[in-house]
């Protein structure tokens, strides 16, 4: 019998937790309060940012985790591979261990092998290495040292890679730490040769499972970078990734985190039940019970941690495209609602406030749905303006029927006929898309079923000028942010204490 997930999870951190001494830290929200930088908690280390930055002291020298991740935005932006491939999801959960100025690059390396190979099992010779090989132009060595470490753990030599900054140096900004990492790569299809030549190319069977950063280094404003008076150690393992080689599948889709919400989306829907075909097409069957089952544990832990949609455009716009694949491929406008019960379910004993807030996401879900709707309804008629549609005909047009577009299909052959416009012009689109709503892909289709020529690039000019403005806007507050914590840090001799600080120890369990 395989091991489950909340077993698995639950051996990562006990492996840190006990003779190897440290201390439990709890996931922080995925919401940061502390940081305007990043509109989601992207990796374990945000939490400890201002350990790094040397702003407070850590809760503890040795330090483990499971952090609840969302990828859809800014530097790691994950969304678009999601459903298509089977190993990236917008919301994840990473391990990790941490040492604060404690051990360095020997243990990390020997305590992570040993986990892998030791305590889960896996099979030696289906792990590859990587570590940094230097950059000349910034003065870096290839970190050796690194590498030696593997060789006298007994990797053998073909399967310690270097590679350069993108894949293995670590930065938190444009300044501030940095460092080398090493990464542990496995090979799912178990082949038993040697699969270096795949390492780091985006096979979907050959996938980067942790990640070891060194940070040693602080690049400062000058560009120059420096060592740091104090090296940090900070890894992260996807959860998903471990699980489904420890489950024995090829997907993280196959595992028991993922399952249970594929069964109930069968059971609420009555459809035909998932069989792990890949297309790409998010409107195939498989990959929407992918996108809505990835999606319904993003949305309901960003909900429950008190994600604000008015202030979070994406998130919203993701929560109306699963609502959109909901209802055109499961004919069911509540799935998400239905779907946030299995998320509490699956995850609610590691991350308890999935259970506390459950009702509110629940009403926030209800009322978007309902907000969505009303919309739909308004834009459908601001359409039919558009196209100078008959009054008469554009009530008939049911904008709320599930599949959005099936009864407008329906009606085009009709329509065609009635239609004096041959232009959308760009602005006109940019409304439907901001203001009513619409997704550019149901821009562009109406367009398509009305034969009307979609004016594409005013229309992208349009989106890239409120891109352009919205990225302003959080630069503006970044600089707010970063001055007003300026201003506190200069003021308060004693960090700890502070409010703001406060929050770094609030998930420390005793
Ligand atoms: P990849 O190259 O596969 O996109 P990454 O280099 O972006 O991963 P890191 O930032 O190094 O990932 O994060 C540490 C670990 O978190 C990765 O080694 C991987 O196991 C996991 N991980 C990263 N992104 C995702 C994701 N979108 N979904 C699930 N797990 C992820
Ligand atoms: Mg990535
Ligand atoms: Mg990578
Ligand atoms: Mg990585």
């Amino acid at each position: 019998i395989k091991k489950s997930a909340k077993l698995i999870r639950n051996e990562f951190l006990d492996y840190f937790k006990g003779s190897l001494g440290h201390t439990f830290v709890r996931s922080s929200p995925v919401t940061p309060l502390n940081d305007q930088t990043i509109a989601f908690v992207n990796a374990g280390m945000n939490q400890f940012k201002g350990v790094f930055l040397n702003y407070h002291d850590p809760p503890a020298t040795k330090v483990t985790n499971s952090q609840k991740c969302i990828r859809i935005s800014g530097k790691h932006n994950d969304l678009d591979v999601v459903g298509n491939d089977t190993y990236h999801h917008t919301f994840f959960e990473m391990l990790g261990n941490w040492s604060f100025g404690d051990y360095f690059k020997k243990e990390a390396c020997l305590y992570a092998w040993d986990l892998l190979t030791k305590h889960y099992g896996l099979k030696k010779d289906l792990l590859y290495i990587t570590y940094f090989g230097g950059n000349e132009q910034l003065g870096l060595e290839p970190d050796l040292e690194c590498k030696d470490i593997w060789l006298s753990i007994g990797v053998a030599k073909d399967k310690v890679l270097p590679f350069n900054m993108k894949d293995n140096f670590w930065e938190m900004g444009v300044n501030g730490p940095c460092g080398p990492c090493t990464e542990i790569h496995i090979d799912h299809r178990r082949r038993g040769s040697n699969q270096s030549m795949r390492v780091n190319k985006g096979y979907a069977d050959l996938t980067e499972l942790w990640n070891i950063v060194f940070i040693q280094y602080e690049r400062l404003a000058n560009g120059t970078i420096v060592p740091l008076p104090k090296y940090h150690v900070d890894t992260g393992m996807g959860l998903e990734r471990l699980v489904a080689l420890l489950q024995e599948k090829t997907s993280n889709y196959d595992t028991d985190l993922f399952q249970p919400l594929f069964k109930a989306i069968q059971k609420y829907t009555k459809a035909p039940e998932y069989k792990g075909e890949f297309f790409n097409d998010e409107y195939n069957l498989d990959s929407a019970y992918r996108i809505l089952a990835d999606h319904s544990r993003m949305i309901t832990v960003a909900l429950a941690d008190g994600a604000v949609l008015e202030k979070n455009n994406k998130l919203r716009k993701i929560i109306r495209k699963a609502i959109d694949v909901g209802e055109r491929v499961f004919k069911k406008e509540n799935i998400l609602l239905e779907l946030s019960y299995a998320v509490a379910d699956n995850l609610g004993d590691v991350y308890p406030e999935l259970q506390t807030n459950l009702k509110k996401v629940q009403k926030i879900i209800e009322f978007e749905k309902e907000l969505f709707k009303r919309l739909r309804v308004t834009s459908g008629k601001e359409w039919n303006k558009i196209v100078e549609i008959r009054p008469e005909l554009a009530s008939v047009t049911d904008w709320t029927a599930p599949g959005l577009l099936s009864g407008y299909k329906y009606l085009q052959n009709t329509l065609k006929n009635l239609i004096t416009t041959k232009t959308l012009p760009g602005n006109v689109a940019f409304k439907l898309y901001d203001t009513y709503g619409l997704s550019e892909e149901t821009i562009n289709e109406l367009a398509e079923i009305e034969s009307l020529n979609l004016d594409t690039e005013a229309f992208q000019n349009e989106l890239q000028n409120i891109k352009y403005q919205s990225k302003i806007g959080l630069n503006r507050k970044c600089q707010m942010h970063i001055k007003g914590s300026i201003d506190l840090l200069e003021k308060s001799h004693i960090p700890k204490t502070d409010d703001t600080l406060k929050y770094e120890y609030v998930f420390v369990e005793n």
